[in-house]
């Protein structure tokens, strides 16, 4: 039986876990967190129907639709409230045979486990080292341990340990410009849609809204400032929320009914995309060769895409490496389209002065949008997964 070691669980390790494992092939996953509610944080994510598409070949759709909260529409505003375009996504996705789901990342990452098998997951260690010969793929771990099999997927993240195995160096991640806050409360509004996700545009910030499982609202504020803030112990809403001074009341409310403990501060970061994904027997999955900023929401949607074609990829076929090599060669464009489109928006969310600014929200973007609506997303929805 062929065997796989996937390197860190997290929502693009857990989905190449369950789809290798569904396509006949002995996986292990390995990740430092300590055990699996470690490994089940963070606040909310956003999973367009791509994504839920994907999750349907290994028989999780359903599910994720169900434990989800169905987004039925982007409403995109400027600062003052008024209207820059609107999406049906609701339709969009229909018409792609998957919805479009506001998720508790908690919610999403339990679910994952639950369909791998907890005991597949091999905690408490960090891997810190790959090596591979003809025939094999070796990693060691933290504790001294040395896993062999077939071969070695890494789905590590950003700082990803494999993928410099791959290159001889690590990702040459950039910072985009703009920090993050995000949180995650119980609160209601006329003002908010219960069915749609909310995108304000301001000056150099943003803050995107919408509910997710349990009826619980997700916020996002994305802000323009120097690379490696720091808020002060217990200061991260007020840090947050000093930048909505001025804004509707509605998200100082969000960010006050969110407890301290629960908002998150991280700097957004991003790669270029590359063609190298993998060599011999080792390739990338997820943020660890294709970081994007968050703008377009597909960063975890493309790690899903990548977990599923990999293991459609290797399904049946006993040239593991020239299955890998499938698996990338399917999975490049698709990636890189979305890295530039992300990086792109990322830019015009940096905008603060009140030209630019003022260009974006009265031609540019209104325009986006309209082509957006009239095409209905229809390549931007469409999972890369090979056949
Ligand atoms: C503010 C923000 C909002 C976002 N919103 C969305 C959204 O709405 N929709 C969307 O699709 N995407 C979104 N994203 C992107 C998304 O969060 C990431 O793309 C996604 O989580 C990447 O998943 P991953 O499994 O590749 O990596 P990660 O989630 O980073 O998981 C990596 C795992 O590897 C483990 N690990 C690390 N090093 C090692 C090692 N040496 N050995 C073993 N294990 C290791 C870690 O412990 C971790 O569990 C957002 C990102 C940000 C920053």
């Amino acid at each position: 039986m062929t065997s796989v070691t996937v390197v860190g669980a997290g929502v693009g390790g857990l989905t190449a876990a369950i789809a290798l494992d569904r396509a006949g092939v002995d996986v292990t996953v390995i990740d430092p967190a300590p055990h699996a509610d470690a490994l089940a944080l963070g606040s909310g994510i956003h999973l367009w129907s791509n994504a839920v598409q994907a999750l349907g070949r290994i028989g999780l759709a359903d599910d994720i639709a169900a434990l989800g909260n169905p987004i039925e529409t982007h409403r995109y505003l400027r600062a003052d409230q008024s209207a820059m375009g609107i999406f049906d996504v609701g339709s969009a996705s229909a018409a792609h045979g998957a919805p479009t789901v506001g998720l508790s990342r908690p919610v999403l990452h339990r679910r994952l486990i639950d369909a791998l098998g907890v005991d597949r997951i091999r905690f408490g260690a960090a891997v810190t080292a790959v090596e591979q010969d003809d025939a094999s793929a070796t990693v060691t771990l933290s504790d001294g341990a040395r896993i062999s099999g077939d071969a070695v997927v890494g789905a590590d993240g950003v700082s990803s340990t494999v993928r410099a195995a791959v290159t001889g160096s690590p990702a040459p991640l950039r910072y985009s410009g703009l920090t993050s806050w995000r949180g995650l409360c119980g609160y209601d509004h006329p003002a908010l849609d219960k069915q749609a996700m909310q995108i304000y545009w301001g000056r150099g910030l943003r803050m995107v809204m919408y509910q997710v499982s349990g009826g619980l609202l997700y916020w996002l504020a994305l802000v323009k400032a120097p690379p490696r803030g720091t808020d002060p112990v217990g200061g991260a809403r007020a840090a947050a929320r000093v930048h909505f001074d001025g804004w509707p009341e509605f998200m100082q409310g969000a960010i006050d009914a969110t407890e301290e403990p629960i908002v998150h501060r991280a700097d957004i970061l991003r790669m270029s995309p590359t063609n190298r994904w993998g060599s011999g027997r080792i390739t990338l999955v997820g943020d660890a060769i294709h970081a994007m900023t968050p703008d377009v929401a597909q960063g975890a949607c493309q790690a899903i895409e990548d977990g599923v074609a990999l293991g459609i990829a290797v399904g049946g076929d006993r040239d593991l490496p020239a299955a890998l090599r499938r698996y990338e060669k399917v999975r490049r464009s698709r990636a890189a389209g979305l890295m530039r489109m992300s990086t792109m928006i990322n830019r015009l969310g940096a905008l603060d002065g009140a030209a630019g600014v003022g260009l974006r929200d009265h031609l540019f973007l209104p325009v986006v949008y309209r082509m957006q609506a009239a095409t209905k997303a229809k390549g931007f929805l469409t999972p890369a997964l090979g056949s």
